[in-house]
Order: C-alpha cells, then sequence, then structure tokens
C-alpha cells in the first residue's frame, strides 16, 4: 500500500491509478480500522474499482464536549490493514493542509441534516458533508462507498452527489456485524464489559420492529414501541432516538407502505452509539 500524507502526493498517486487504465474506488474513513471498512474496501474492488481508502478524524464533524480528541488514532495499525487488505493507496492527510485554519465555506445539508444525528449533534453533517466534498475534489474517483451503518449520512452524501453535480457513483454497502448482532463500530472499543453485553440490544430492537413489519404491522407508532420495549430492557442502554422512516429519504411516515428504514440512537455511558435495517414489507406473509 502506498502512503500518501499531502494532497498533493494523493493527487500524483490517483493519478497513477488512473494513467494505468483503473478506476479508483474511495472508502472515506474515520481510521481505527474494522471489518465493516473491509467490506467496503471489498465492495469497491467486486464493482471493478481499485481501492483507495482515507484516514482523517474529521473535527468538523465532532461537536463540543464529543469524542474528538479521544477518538482512536493508530495510523501504522491502519496501514497493516490497509496493507492486508489490497488497499492501493491510504490517503491520511494532515489536518493543517486539509483544513486550514479560517475555514469557513461549508456544504449545506438542508433539513435532513437538522433531524435524527443531526438534531442530537447540531452541525454534524455540514462537517460530514463539507469533509467529504473536499476529499472527493481531491481524490476524484469514479466511485465512493459508504456504509448503510451511517445511513442518515449516506442518504445525505448521495443527495450532495446529485444536487452538487458530482461525477461519482455513489454505493451503499451492508452493516457487518459481531455474531451476537452489534453494529462493528470504532466506538465499541469505549463499552465497558456490562455495557458491551447489553450493547445487542440495539440490534434486537430493531429486528423486533423489522419483525412486527413483516408479520403485517402497519402503524409506524406501533413498530416503534416495539423496538422501544425492546430497547429499555437493557438498563445501561438510554435511547436517543427510536425511529421508523420512509426507507428512501428517511421522511417521517404515517403509514408504511413500502421500503422502511428503522434507525436508532443510544447511549451506553459515555459511549453513543447508532444502527438501523431496512424493511420491505412485501417480503413478510401480513
Ligand atoms: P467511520 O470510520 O466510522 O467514519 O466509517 C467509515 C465508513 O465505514 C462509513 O461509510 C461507515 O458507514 C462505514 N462503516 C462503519 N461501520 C460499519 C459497519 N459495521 N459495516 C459497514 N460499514 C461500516
Amino acid at each position: 500500500v502506498r502512503l500518501a500524507r499531502t494532497l498533493a502526493e494523493a493527487r500524483r498517486e490517483v493519478g497513477r491509478l488512473r494513467g494505468g487504465g483503473a478506476r479508483v474506488g474511495f472508502v472515506p474513513t474515520m481510521g481505527a480500522l474494522h471489518a465493516g471498512h473491509e467490506s467496503l474496501v471489498e465492495r469497491a474492488r467486486r464493482l471493478g474499482a481499485v481501492p483507495v481508502l482515507s484516514v482523517f478524524v474529521n473535527s468538523l464533524q465532532f461537536g463540543p464536549g464529543e469524542d474528538f480528541e479521544s477518538y482512536p488514532r493508530d495510523l501504522e495499525r491502519d496501514a497493516t490493514f490497509a496493507r492486508r487488505w489490497g488497499v492501493a493507496l491510504l490517503f491520511a492527510p494532515e489536518a493543517a493542509e486539509l483544513v486550514p485554519s479560517g475555514s469557513r465555506i461549508g456544504v449545506d445539508p438542508g433539513p435532513l441534516g437538522e433531524r435524527l444525528e443531526g438534531r442530537m449533534r447540531p452541525g454534524h453533517f455540514r462537517g460530514v458533508l463539507t469533509i467529504v466534498a473536499k476529499l472527493l475534489n481531491v481524490l476524484r474517483p469514479e466511485l465512493a462507498v459508504f456504509g448503510q451503518k451511517d445511513l442518515q449520512q449516506a442518504v445525505l452524501v448521495k443527495a450532495m452527489v446529485r444536487e452538487l453535480n458530482f461525477e461519482v457513483e455513489v454505493e451503499v454497502a451492508p452493516t457487518v456485524r459481531e455474531p451476537d448482532g452489534l453494529a462493528l463500530s470504532s466506538r465499541n472499543a469505549y463499552l465497558s464489559g456490562t455495557e458491551r453485553a447489553q450493547a445487542p440490544v440495539l440490534y434486537r430492537a430493531l429486528q423486533a420492529g423489522e419483525r412486527a413489519i413483516l408479520s403485517g404491522e402497519r402503524d409506524p407508532r406501533r413498530v416503534r414501541e416495539e423496538m422501544l420495549r425492546v430497547l429499555v430492557e437493557a438498563p445501561a442502554v438510554a435511547p436517543d432516538y427510536v425511529a421508523v422512516l420512509d426507507g428512501q429519504d428517511l421522511s417521517e411516515v404515517e403509514v408504511i407502505l413500502g421500503p422502511t428504514a428503522l434507525a436508532l440512537a443510544a447511549r451506553l455511558g459515555p459511549t453513543r452509539l447508532i444502527d438501523n435495517v431496512l424493511v420491505n414489507p412485501e417480503e413478510g406473509g401480513g
């Protein structure tokens, strides 16, 4: 794996890959790499692209009092994984170059940016979209791959690419989970023993909602109650939100008619975890 630390190096390396005829498949991350990130690299490769992975802990997407300072950073470890996964280029820009102090311009995520995660984390999606736009402008990939794990982020990135006319194909890959259902996340490392033991309740709550829909429930309030009922069984888990949404644009729904997103966020001690599933009611017996 080649390592680029400056924007000029990154542009040069991507130019070299493309000169060799490659389609570039970009996987942006904040590092602390895990099998979820690996699945995005694999997806890029399966789509015929040469995988390029970035590691950047983006200060713009963290709010005051969040975990920006404590977020796990270990570039050597990340490089080892990138090499093992066959990543062609690891781009780890310096904050001073990618986000010079005094930067003021940003991408406005619109109304969806204020809901769900955006309501709990004001400014979060402006920070995400701004950095994704910058990385896309530097690398100019043909393809960019995001995880369904951060569903609202994926929906907003797609909207940005469409509405701001970026020339990149956006792919969303399914969430990779631990055997007990917990979605892989760099933040899982923060969990205490008790918290880790109770964390799978997030996915169990989503599955309860999914079961309700697949057995014919069409009232989003009832589905939400099902999920909450399961979630509150775990005393270490404090829900931030539990939502039943349109699977395409994450708008609120009055009746469940088509593809539906079940999304939730919860705090386990100091750690905030999010998860979601997409449910297609047509596939149920109801
Ligand atoms: P992060 O490093 O957490 O900012 O995530 C970088 C990318 O990996 C994002 O597109 C995430 O949605 C994706 N991702 C994170 N966790 C998972 C997971 N468990 N399964 C699939 N993709 C994931």
